[in-house]
């Protein structure tokens, strides 16, 4: 390795967002190491990068402590249950990776002199009261509902976040990731548009829970990656929100998505979980101002892309 080159260390590197952030930073010429258990992330989102003399996988549970002999610049904590489904499936790993996860990561980053990245989320902000969603609002969480191990361990694991940064100045950053899309999302993952679009392509039933007034402001992959990326080279401290501000209800996602795919699928309604918020969208002032970012594709660009990688990785 050459003694320029960064090292950056990905928790929960196999997963949806970790393994594009794999890709960018290995384009960007840093050497990855990947750090996965594979609860919610797959070998397959990362195959590609395994023949590359910069990236490693590490196998390993991140809510136990890991020690590397390895310098490290760079930590990204991307490691959890993402889909309201999987953390209803896991909920003590949520909760686990939330706040031991977390400490472990940030151990390891004072340890290192590393740089910190918390992937936080706009679920800090529960069934929001405030619309958009700035990020000094400090939101509207039912700690002991079924969602609540997901939003009570992000929670945590921003008042750990700004405590190292407090006590031990480690140089932390905390992005609120809204509603994000795009390939690698496991088909039917439980999240809206990967069971949207599988649905579709099967010409299955569209299944909205609710009504489907409750409204979500979706964000490409491509476009979330590059605020992480400035975010992370920022000398930011304090949370910001990434995602994008275009906000529509679930009625008009699942009549768009229809018409992208050509679908006979019927709309059907189901019932509305527990504490699903009625309302999300992202206040990005904070990072339009200071990090010069805004999202560039469109929602129809972004579902188009989408729909072409599962179209090619659907099971019959
Ligand atoms: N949703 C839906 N049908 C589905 C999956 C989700 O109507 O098959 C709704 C869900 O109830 C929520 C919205 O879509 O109102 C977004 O859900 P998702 O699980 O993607 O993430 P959330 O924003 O709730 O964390």
């Amino acid at each position: 390795m050459a003694k320029s080159m960064k090292t950056v260390l990905i928790t929960g590197g196999a997963g949806f967002i970790g393994s594009h952030l794999c890709d960018l930073f290995l384009k960007n010429g840093y050497r990855v190491l990947c750090v996965d258990n594979f609860i919610t992330g797959t070998k397959e989102n990362i195959r590609h990068h395994i023949s590359d003399k910069n990236f490693a996988l590490i196998e390993h549970n991140i809510t136990i402590p890991i020690y590397l002999k390895e310098d490290v610049d760079i930590v990204l904590h991307f490691a959890s249950p993402a889909s309201p489904v999987d953390y209803l499936n896991y909920p003590i790993q949520t909760l686990k990776v939330g706040s031991l996860g977390t400490h472990n990561s940030l151990g390891l980053a004072k340890a290192k002199g590393a740089t910190f990245l918390l992937a936080s989320t706009s679920e800090v902000y529960g069934d929001p009261l405030v619309h958009p969603q700035t990020e000094e609002y400090w939101g509207n969480v039912n700690p002991v509902g079924p969602r609540g191990v997901y939003d009570e361990a992000k929670r945590f694991a921003e008042a750990m976040t700004m405590a190292y940064h407090r006590v031990h100045k480690v140089d932390t950053k905390i992005v609120r990731i809204f509603n994000t899309y795009g390939p690698r999302m496991r088909m039917m993952d439980g999240r809206v548009v990967p069971n949207f679009i599988t649905q579709a392509l099967k010409n299955e039933p569209i299944t909205i829970y609710g009504d489907g007034s409750q409204t979500r402001s979706f964000c490409y992959v491509s476009d979330l990656v590059d605020g992480l990326y400035r975010l992370v080279n920022s000398g930011l401290h304090d949370p910001v929100n990434i995602g994008n501000p275009h906000e529509m209800s679930l009625n008009e996602l699942a009549e768009y998505i229809k018409k992208l795919t050509g679908s006979r699928s019927k709309i059907v309604f189901k019932p509305l979980p527990e504490d699903d918020p009625r309302q999300r969208q992202p206040d990005i002032a904070r990072a339009r101002e200071k990090l010069k970012w805004l999202p560039k594709v469109s929602l129809q660009e972004g579902l188009v892309a989408t729909i072409a990688w599962f179209n090619k990785n659907i099971s019959p």
